[in-house]
């Protein structure tokens, strides 16, 4: 988005109509590339909360009960406004979040395959019949919807992880509150215009802005039957116990840190290009980056010479201007992960490239941080144990494959992986025995499908279902299965023991 030197006021969306709350409170908005405060951010009060829940609740009864037809209509009308303008939302994304344009439009991209995967909703809830279980006896099996569902999001894909969520709750027939993040609110919003204009009754498509309050109604309110969040590890754990503590579904994904084992006989080009794509992409704001290079052998010195010659080619920058990797999504943020690199360098690792003495292409007081790479780093300094969640890509040498899954076992989180080999054997045992949730082979970022689930193990999801896929499907909707006779009266009588096939 121009910045225009207003600022503005970024509020609720609820009964398809803004909503400015009423709690007073706010906090600023800015576009990273400049360091200025673009807008504030309405924070609701517990009360405001309360009633954005409540319209939403009032809105399921008739949602659910539209025809298929008539709500898989309003999906394709919300696909086709999207894919026409996602331009526009790229560049909101890109005003508040940071990353550069085109992975902005990959991000609204890869939420548009959700929405599309949701448009075949009708065939996804088709249950099971069988005829004659028992002597004039049907039986069959249907999925429902649970009622309204909170969705609650991360600054670093304000659009994408809503998506892995909504466009199935909607179309499964539940009513929505989405709560982004404080940071890159307005994405939110832009959606809940759109789906406004693809013909969306009132009430089932809701934005509440908010902090820990909103998400703490969220988490008690009764009429939330369900609960999908995304965010970091601390948070995702207190979502999933309090969540599920008050009655609720509840599917927390948490943090990361993601390997990428390279064995002696991978095409090193092909590896240093893959570090470097999946290690400062969106400046290492990515649940699925990689952050950990696991080298096996006597590979390491070369494979470090490729990547770092690679990392010194990129041009950090404003994401409007052509640049390869923005900045960072506030200063704090920027801070923390320059940091990580100071701990380093004092624990004794090696920094090889150094982004804090980037010269961006962007405004004097953006929030920057340039590609590092630190060598030589061990499993007990801070830059390996923590999340650092920026562009920090850090070596770790082991000598065998065996060495280098233990590591990756080793390790609390179990988002993504990747091994990089031309040995199909040695792949086919690492997805094999990895304990990771996503794995690539030879793709460093490793996604999957919106008709795949998507989701990590360990402490990087807490819940047992994914999202998107079939089990986005499951998680958004509820089986029965219903059992039926027909008057007979051929089958009457008393008989008092439990029911059996006859
Ligand atoms: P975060 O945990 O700070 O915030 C996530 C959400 O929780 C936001 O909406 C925020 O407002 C809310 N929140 C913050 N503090 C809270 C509290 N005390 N109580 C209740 N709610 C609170 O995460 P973030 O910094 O916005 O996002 C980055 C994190 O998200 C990283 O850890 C990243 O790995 C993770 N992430 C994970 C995935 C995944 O698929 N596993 C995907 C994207 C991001």
């Amino acid at each position: 988005m121009p910045e225009t030197g207003q600022s503005s006021h970024i509020v609720h969306w609820v009964d398809n109509k803004r909503y400015s709350g009423t709690s007073g409170r706010t906090a600023p908005v800015t576009n990273p590339a400049t360091g200025r405060v673009t807008g504030e951010v309405a924070l609701a009060a517990g009360e405001e909360a309360r009633a954005v829940i409540e319209s939403a609740a009032a809105a399921f009864p008739a949602w659910r009960d539209m025809s298929l037809a008539k709500r898989t209509a309003v999906m394709f009308r919300f696909r086709e406004l999207l894919n026409e303008r996602k331009d526009e939302l790229a560049a909101l994304i890109t005003s508040e979040h940071g990353k550069v344009l085109s992975d902005a439009l990959g991000e609204v991209t890869r939420g548009q395959e959700v929405v599309e995967f949701a448009c075949g909703i009708p065939h996804l809830l088709k249950g099971g019949f069988t005829e004659n279980a028992s002597t004039g006896v049907d039986a069959f099996s249907t999925r429902q919807p649970l009622g309204t569902v909170g969705i609650i999001a991360p600054f670093n894909f304000p659009a994408m992880v809503p998506m892995w969520f909504f466009p199935v709750a909607i179309a499964a027939g539940n009513t929505v509150v989405l709560k982004p993040s404080e940071k890159d609110p307005s994405a939110a919003l832009w959606i809940a215009e759109l789906w406004a204009e693809a013909g969306l009754p009132d009430g089932v498509f809701n934005v509440l802005q908010g902090d820990k309050e909103a998400v703490d109604e969220l988490l008690t309110h009764k009429a939330v039957k369900a609960v999908s969040f995304v965010g970091s590890t601390p948070i995702a754990r207190h979502v999933y116990a309090t969540g599920t503590a008050n009655g609720k579904r509840v599917q927390a994904l948490g943090g990361a840190k993601n390997h990428a084992l390279v064995l002696p006989d991978a095409d090193l080009d092909l590896a240093a290009d893959a570090m470097v794509n999946a290690g400062f992409g969106s400046a290492g704001e990515r649940c699925m980056a990689i952050s950990a290079v696991v080298a096996v052998g006597g590979i390491a010195d070369e494979l470090v010479g490729k990547i770092a010659e690679r990392a010194r080619t990129l041009r950090t920058g404003d994401g409007t201007r052509g640049c390869d990797m923005g900045p960072l999504v506030t200063a704090a943020h920027r801070d923390r992960v320059a940091s990580y690199v100071d701990q380093a360098e004092a624990d004794g690792a090696t920094v090889v490239v150094d982004g804090r003495t980037v010269r961006p292409d962007g405004g004097e007081d953006g929030f920057w941080l340039g590609p590092t790479l630190l060598d030589g780093v061990g499993t007990g300094m801070s830059c390996y144990t923590d999340e650092i969640f920026g562009p920090v890509l850090s070596v770790l040498r082991v000598d065998t494959y065996e060495e280098g899954l233990d590591l990756i076992n080793s390790n609390p989180y179990g988002n993504g992986t990747a091994v990089f080999t031309n040995d199909g054997g040695a792949a086919r045992r690492f997805r094999n025995e990895v304990e990771v949730g996503m794995v690539g082979i030879n793709v460093p970022i490793p996604v999957p499908m919106a008709y795949y689930s998507f989701g990590g193990w360990k402490d990087s999801l807490f819940g047992d279902t994914h999202a998107h896929g079939t089990e986005g499907v499951h998680f958004f909707t509820r089986g029965k299965a219903v059992t039926t006779r027909w008057l007979d009266p051929s089958h009457g009588g008393l008989n008092l023991g439990f029911p059996q096939n006859a």
